[in-house]
């Protein structure tokens, strides 16, 4: 296995800038997902390490090796698409027999490696089966195995299950989590899924524009995000955003006044003052608590719209200032619509964002 090094990469469709300047690290055996909106540039990042895309400015490097104007085949990588790409009058076995065939492998070893690959993938019973009578999740499997068995030294994932329903995707997350460590692979995973980029990735690169936001764990990103952009897209639901004007007062510290509403601000590296977004995650809100240790203050709102799930509700609430608030609360939760309500906002949750967008540090 290899790491991937990526100096600079910059690409254009025509006068269209896709990928501007991307500089990136994915360490040996790391499972790296990209994220971002639809059109940031997330597969076209991933093609262009694929050596899929004609012309890129750059350095691509993958174990140690320049790999910038090597041939698709020369790289080292083996890549997974959504639309898995099987060959339809071929049998499973023969469907993943067939690279090695091409490439010369002795009959015995190709064998070998098939019956290996089956095994971690679960693929025994379907060996003589065509793709045709095989299920979404089975021939993505098959597909899986397919790039295991061209034996790269870096997966490249576009979005391989977003044809899949929402159970099946669930199951295929696992299982692949469950691959990368078996395999102790380096993989690189292209999803526009917040949530498969959570769960799956030692590393996620947060994409916006052709630019990258922010490169962090899971849970750095969830508690450290750099950017409003970053702080919206991961997360779900996602973070409410209030728009606040700022003070100081005195020995007290920061004040943000949202409406008659007086939030008291954590301890913030630099004094600000003005007009700034407050930023406070669905999960994070406390129902019905009045301002005490630890909270900053209490917003009041109503009731619109209340989502029970089972195991937690989600509740849509409307401010007196005119915005919608969403909080994540127990799957008990008795609150009605059209009830009022105060909710109260743990200081230490709170993230304070400039007018640029940029967090504004702690
Ligand atoms: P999605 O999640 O929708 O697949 P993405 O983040 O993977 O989005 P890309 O497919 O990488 O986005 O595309 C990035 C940008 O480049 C988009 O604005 C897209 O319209 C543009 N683009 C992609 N391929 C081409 C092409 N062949 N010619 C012109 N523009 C392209």
């Amino acid at each position: 296995m290899a790491a991937v090094k990526l100096r600079n990469i910059s690409k254009f469709y025509g006068d269209f800038q896709a990928l501007r300047n991307i500089d990136l690290d994915v360490a040996d055996g790391e499972f790296v997902v990209f994220v971002g909106p639809s059109g940031c540039g997330k597969s076209t990042l991933l093609r262009t390490i694929a050596g899929l895309e004609g012309s890129y400015s750059g350095l691509i490097e993958i174990g140690g090796r320049d790999v910038s104007r090597a041939a698709p085949s020369e790289r080292g990588v083996a890549m997974v698409f959504q639309s898995y790409a099987l060959y339809p009058h071929m049998s499973v076995r023969d469907n993943m027999d067939f690279g090695m065939r091409v490439n010369g492998v002795e009959k015995s070893e190709r064998d070998r490696r098939i019956a290996e690959a089956a095994r971690i993938l679960q693929l025994e019973p379907y060996l003589d089966r065509k793709p045709a009578h095989l299920s979404g999740g089975q021939r993505q499997r098959v597909a899986i195995g397919r790039a295991i068995l061209r034996e790269p030294q870096v997966f490249l994932f576009d979005e391989p299950l977003s044809n899949l329903d929402a159970k099946l995707r669930v199951a295929m997350r696992i299982e692949l989590e469950s691959l990368h460590r078996q395999l102790r692979a380096t993989m690189i995973y292209v999803t526009h899924d917040q949530v498969e980029a959570m769960t799956m990735a030692d590393k996620i690169v947060v994409l916006n524009g052709g630019r990258i936001e922010q490169v962090g764990a899971p849970m750095d990103l969830y508690h450290r995000p750099a950017s409003r952009f970053v702080a919206d897209f991961i997360g779900s639901p996602s973070m409410n955003f209030l728009a606040v004007a700022v003070e100081q007062e005195g020995g007290q510290g920061a004040v943000a006044r949202y409406g008659d509403a007086r939030l008291m601000l954590p301890p913030l590296a630099a004094p600000v003052e003005g007009r700034l977004t407050l930023g406070v995650r669905p999960e994070h809100l406390r129902i019905g608590e009045q301002a005490g240790e630890g909270m900053a203050g209490t917003i009041e709102g109503r009731i619109a719209v209340k989502e029970t799930l089972g195991g937690e509700t989600i509740l849509h609430i409307d401010t007196r200032d005119g915005d919608r608030v969403t909080v994540k609360t127990d799957g008990e939760s008795t609150v009605r619509p059209d009830e009022h309500i105060s909710l109260a906002v743990p200081k230490e949750r709170i993230h304070l964002f400039a007018a640029d967008g940029a967090a504004i540090a702690r």
